[in-house]
């Protein structure tokens, strides 16, 4: 691993050196605190000194901009009794007045290279902005040349939800926050260790051990060590941190690569829950990777209009009438046929193409609604929405948009489903979501109901107009008596609430007699229909409406 390496930092005012660290004095060759209040021009190039052909900038060339940096400069910088040093130098704007400057020592015989990581370091945290390559390690004295049991291993650890901190503290807070990571990171770290901020609550270290176990320990007390609270004047902040892991045999593949890989592997800690160390697997990210190409054929399919909706009725069993529809995404790929949303929604679930599907969904049903409505068909169409979809912030918005376009439907012709497991894990949210589109005329569905183990309390709080009983429940009633009692149990707990239910999986007759014996009128299942095209619906509702499967007159005694 290198030495430890001279970073110079320079903070220039109007142009006079205001102070420069040790670092800076021991590059340029001056006593300590000889720098500060020279002007800076006097270590400035002049034009004379840079050769036409070469990359080393003169003084002209270091105009730094109103706002921001310059990048880094190979400038030839007038060190103490008139020696001249080649350094690499970046210069960023504090404010209209000052400019902080760090430099380094440039790196021999890599001509046009600009990024030098001695001279690239992070103004915040004083820690490099990049871990050094394979190469430059070689051109150390402490590198691990021959040492070939010993293996390194790139890390990338990611701050979870380091917004939070952020918006509680406010930006000075968590740039102290990054500060103390940093200092954290340097002071647990082995000496042979290389750790940089290569993102902005992001960082990268490169270590060096003898076992996979040995850097899975290190890591973990490092983590733990991370997680100590933070203290904020009279405030104290926490952190969960994740960490991915990258490992190699010395010097099998560039750094970059093992970056990316640790960067792949920190996701997949994220995803677990985050607050880990997660271990790049090749395997997965082929997976991922796949999966990846497969969401970026979706986006295509979406522009290409390759995606429908199939439309299953749901019925009054009782009554013998058509009450609505649900409306099912289809994906008719050009090479695959007709793929069902099992082949693709989970791989979107937490992608934002989610809300583009959902809202494409959304908009399709209430278009089909009015055609329908046209042709002198008056009904229902309901929706199933994503848990990301539904907790976009301008979900309400969209969705009133949506049904403007249409001002000649009536209120209560769009339906949303959502999943009980959704409402329970964002209560706070989903409540709010419900409230604003009942508002609207939009009634909310609580779908697969009996899955997510809602309790009274909880669902009262709740104003969905229905609860859809799972099909697993419904489908298995007739033959299993735990299956059967869910089923009534359900159907108590709508009554009591006052709320409607509605079972889905109604495969047979026999399966609507029992559910209409225990109350439950309104069904939705193979045994009514399968989910149909659009054209068809007008036909199929004239249909079932002149011979229901349940006698229109049936009463509840009679099915029982
Ligand atoms: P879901 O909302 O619970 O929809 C009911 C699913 O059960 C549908 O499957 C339907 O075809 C099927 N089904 C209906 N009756 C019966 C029956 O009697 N027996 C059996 N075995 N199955 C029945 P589908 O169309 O494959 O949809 C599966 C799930 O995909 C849906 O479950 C829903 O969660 C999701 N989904 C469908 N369309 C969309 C969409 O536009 N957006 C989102 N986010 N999810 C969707
Ligand atoms: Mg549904
Ligand atoms: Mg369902």
């Amino acid at each position: 691993m290198p030495s430890r390496t001279l970073a110079g930092h320079l903070k220039t005012c109007d142009g006079q050196i205001l102070w420069a660290n040790e670092d800076a004095h021991n590059l340029l060759g001056y006593p300590l605190g000889a720098l500060a209040d020279m002007p800076f021009g006097d270590l400035l190039p002049i034009r004379s000194e840079s050769k036409p052909d070469s990359d080393v900038v003169s003084s002209e060339d270091m105009e730094v901009p109103a706002r921001g940096a310059i990048d880094v400069l190979r400038v030839a910088l007038r060190a103490h009794h008139g020696r001249s040093i080649l350094v690499d130098m970046r210069g960023e704007r504090m404010d209209d007045r000052c400019i902080l400057w760090t430099f380094g020592l440039a790196a021999r015989g890599v001509r046009g290279e600009r990024l030098d990581m001695l001279s690239r370091h992070d103004a915040l945290t004083r820690l490099p902005n990049r871990i050094p390559s394979i190469e430059e390690l070689g051109q150390t004295p402490h590198a691990h040349d021959g040492d070939s049991d010993r293996l390194l291993a790139v890390v990338y650890l990611d701050i979870d939800r380091f917004r939070d901190v952020n918006d509680k503290f406010g930006p000075s807070g968590g740039d102290a926050v990054l500060r103390e990571v940093a200092r954290r990171l340097r002071t647990a770290l082995p000496p042979d260790a290389v750790a940089a901020r290569v993102g902005g609550d992001e960082f990268a270290l490169l270590l060096s051990f003898t076992t996979r176990q040995q850097c899975e320990a290190l890591l973990q007390q490092l983590l733990a060590r991370l997680a100590h609270p933070y203290r904020l004047q009279d405030r104290s902040a926490r952190l969960r941190v994740s960490a991915g892991v990258a490992l190699m045999a010395h010097g099998e593949q560039p750094t970059e690569v093992m970056l990316q890989h640790a960067q792949r592997a920190v996701f997949f800690a994220k995803r677990a829950g985050g607050s880990q160390v997660h271990f790049f697997d090749a395997a997965q990210a082929l997976e991922e990777q796949q999966e990846q190409l497969f969401r970026q054929r979706i986006k295509e399919g979406l522009v290409r209009n390759e995606f429908i909706l199939a439309y299953q009725p749901k019925v009054d069993m009782q009554r013998g009438v058509v009450i609505g529809f649900e409306a099912l995404i289809r994906w008719q790929h050009p090479e695959r046929g007709l793929l069902q949303p099992a082949a693709f929604v989970p791989l979107i679930e937490d992608h934002e193409l989610v809300e583009q599907i959902g809202d494409w969904a959304i908009g399709e049903a209430v278009r089909q609604a009015a055609q329908w409505f046209a042709l002198g068909v008056k009904t229902s169409v309901s929706v199933n929405i994503s848990p990301r979809h539904l907790l976009r912030p301008d979900f309400i918005e969209r969705l009133a948009l949506h049904l403007k376009c249409f001002p000649q439907l009536h209120a209560g012709v769009l339906e949303l489903e959502i999943l009980e497991t959704t409402a329970i894990k964002d209560f706070g949210a989903v409540a709010d979501f419900i409230g604003d589109c009942n508002e609207l005329g939009v009634p909310i569905t609580m779908d697969d109901f009996g899955t997510g183990y809602s309790s009274l309390t909880y669902l009262r709080q709740l104003p969905v107009a229905t609860l859809k009983l799972d099909q697993s429940f419904v489908r298995g009633m007739l033959e299993d008596a735990e299956d059967r009692a869910i089923v009534e149990g359900i159907l108590v707990m709508a009554r009591g609430l006052g709320r409607k239910a509605i079972a889905e999986g109604v495969e047979s007759v026999a399966h609507g007699d029992a559910l209409m014996a225990l109350g439950c009128t309104l069904g939705q299942g193979y045994g009514i229909a399968k989910p149909l095209p659009a054209d068809q619906i007008p036909d199929w509702i004239a249909d079932f409406e002149r011979s229901p499967p349940w006698g229109r007159t049936a009463t509840v005694e009679q099915l029982g």
